[in-house]
């Protein structure tokens, strides 16, 4: 059991590439703070763990609210005496070229990959640093903290964004032992991905079959798609490591789409 004991907040880990880290974690022996808009499927997958022989709670955050970030936060300490690992994970997509977005759009976009990251940083951090034991963020970023597509400007920003933060909380917290990494997935086929393959059909004047081949999966070595697997591996490996010597760092996991 790579993290008995651990206590993990995990945002958006609900749905997707977050609950699988959830489930995961939990196997590797971590108690499990599912932290998502989304109650009753928070609640539903933290019953899932418990049911697998885990240990999990829910709590109801929005992490674009700052009131609900830090409850959640406190709860998740009350309840399990600390917070060890943050994965800052929830997030949407908005397709639509820069000429036809929204201000709406950029800011509700920004404000859950960006807010949510420093808002649920912040309360971890403290956390973290009064436990005495420090820990571990991670950030889910994407082939799109280091590449750009069309139609996802505030995504792209935000994703990029990520690694900027990453570094400066790897070097804020080397002295209280907490460490900041990003994954860096491609393509993984959950809600979020497959909600915007018929949106991206529909801009791109092509088929679905096209988006996933052409667009998609096009700069991949193999024409594959990383799987939530895939991502939760990455997650344990980043949080089990066992000092500040990977910090600061971003992982690709994309099937070669992106080579750094
Ligand atoms: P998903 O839609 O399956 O899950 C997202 C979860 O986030 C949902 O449970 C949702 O309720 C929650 N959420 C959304 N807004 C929230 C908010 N304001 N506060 C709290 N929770 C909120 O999506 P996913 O594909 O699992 O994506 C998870 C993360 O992985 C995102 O940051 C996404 O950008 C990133 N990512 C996804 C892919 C992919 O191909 N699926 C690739 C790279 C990165």
């Amino acid at each position: 059991m790579l993290l008995k004991d651990k206590v993990a907040l995990i945002t958006g880990a609900a749905s997707g590439i977050g609950k699988e880290i959830a489930m995961e974690y939990a196997k590797q022996g971590a108690k499990i703070v599912i932290a998502d808009m989304a109650l009753e499927a928070a609640t539903a997958t933290a019953k899932e763990i418990e049911q697998a022989g885990g240990t999990a709670m829910a709590v109801a955050m929005n992490v674009t609210d700052e009131a609900q970030v830090d409850k959640g936060v406190a709860d998740a300490v009350a309840a399990y005496g600390s917070v060890d690992i943050l994965i800052s994970n929830a997030g949407i997509q908005i397709i639509s070229p820069i000429v036809d977005l929204s201000l709406d759009n950029w800011k509700k976009l920004i404000a859950i990959h960006l807010d949510g990251a420093f808002l649920t940083t912040r309360a971890c951090m403290r956390a973290m640093i009064a436990s005495g034991k420090g820990g571990s963020v991670i950030y889910m970023g994407s082939v799109h903290s280091h590449e750009a597509s069309p139609l996802k400007a505030p995504y792209v920003a935000a994703k990029h964004g990520l690694v900027g933060l990453a570094k400066v909380v790897a070097k804020e917290g080397a002295k209280n032992n907490i460490r900041a990494n990003v994954i860096c997935p491609g393509f993984v086929r959950t809600p979020l991905v497959d909600k915007q393959i018929p949106e991206q059909a529909k801009e791109l004047g092509i088929t679905e079959e096209e988006v996933i081949k052409n667009v998609m999966l096009k700069e991949t070595v193999d024409g594959e798609f990383t799987t939530v697997q895939d991502v939760a591996q990455t997650a344990i490996f980043l949080a089990a490591f066992g000092s500040n010597a990977l910090t600061g760092q971003s992982i690709t996991v994309s099937h070669g789409w992106h080579m750094q």
